[in-house]
């Protein structure tokens, strides 16, 4: 296994094994978490941090994994709000009045691909098996956000529409904000059809050649770190600001979730962000 990333530290408390970025760790006011497959309850393909429902798994495994998790990593199970991903942008603030939700209450949207929240006690979560986990930090404002970016959400700008909900919600100024590219497929591992090269290579104000190789033959690698990168440096993020974790889901697919290394008969696994206290 290998557990090396840069700008990512590797814990392993009771058993329960997650990263977090060293970015992040200098506030004493933030709390994150990125989930392993490692120290969960879950059999079989689930084995054995599955942190996500409806997958097949049963939801009392999950639940204990949620536990566990949180008992690890520092989070307060009861103050949990998770997205409802489907691969779209819509972006939620939520609160203390969502706590719950899509973990021990039901979700009550459908297509929710990002979080925002400034309040403290409120828990953040995402889930994840190759697609692109964003982090963000407005240390200023006192406001964290999440966000899911598949391909899809890539291509549509989700990371771009994550700062101005901050902005808008929180008063966030891009130049303020801290942000991470978390684990998910790498460059070498990522080979799509030209449909979705077309798409990307829409994406002209960031220089596309800079995270697509054409293979031939109507093959393509895309790097989706790169092009969250520099999604969040047009939108106004400074570059030495943002990190990138380097780590590949597909290549460490023994100790994270990789549906692409999978087939798909997989678990999932979590984002966590949390504000352990508000603005002064
Ligand atoms: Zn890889």
């Amino acid at each position: 296994m290998n557990y090396d990333s840069k700008n990512m530290k590797f814990y392993e408390k009771g058993g329960v094994a997650y990263l977090t970025f060293l970015e992040f760790e200098k506030y004493g006011f933030v709390r994150h978490a990125f989930s392993t497959r490692i120290g969960g309850v879950s059999k079989k393909e689930f084995a054995s941090m599955n942190l996500n429902f409806g997958r097949g798994d049963s939801d009392e495994d999950v639940t204990e994994n949620f536990h566990r998790f949180c008992s690890a990593a520092g989070f307060d199970y009861t103050t949990l709000v998770a997205s409802a991903q489907d691969h779209g942008t819509f972006i939620r603030r939520v609160g203390a009045r969502n706590r719950g939700t899509g973990i021990w209450k039901p979700k009550d949207i459908q297509s929710v691909d990002g979080l925002i929240t400034d309040e403290a006690d409120v828990t953040l979560v995402t889930f994840y098996a190759d697609c692109v986990p964003l982090f963000f930090l407005d240390p200023a404002r006192r406001a964290i956000g999440l966000a899911h970016a598949g391909w899809r959400g890539t291509v549509a700008g989700i990371g771009a529409k994550m700062v101005k909900a901050m902005g808008r919600e929180f008063g966030s100024s891009p130049r303020d904000l801290v942000a991470a590219v978390g684990p998910s497929i790498g460059p070498e591992c990522f080979e799509v059809d030209t449909p979705v090269y077309e798409e990307f290579s829409k994406l002209t104000e960031l220089n596309p050649q800079e995270f697509i190789v054409n293979n031939g033959g109507g093959k393509y690698h895309i790097d989706l770190w790169e092009a969250n990168r520099r999604i969040l440096m047009h939108a106004g993020i400074p570059q030495e600001q943002i990190s990138v974790a380097g780590l590949c889901t597909r290549c460490n697919a023994q100790w994270l979730w990789s549906h692409r290394a999978t087939g798909g008969k997989r678990g999932g696994l979590a984002a966590m962000m949390c504000l352990t206290e508000g603005r002064a």
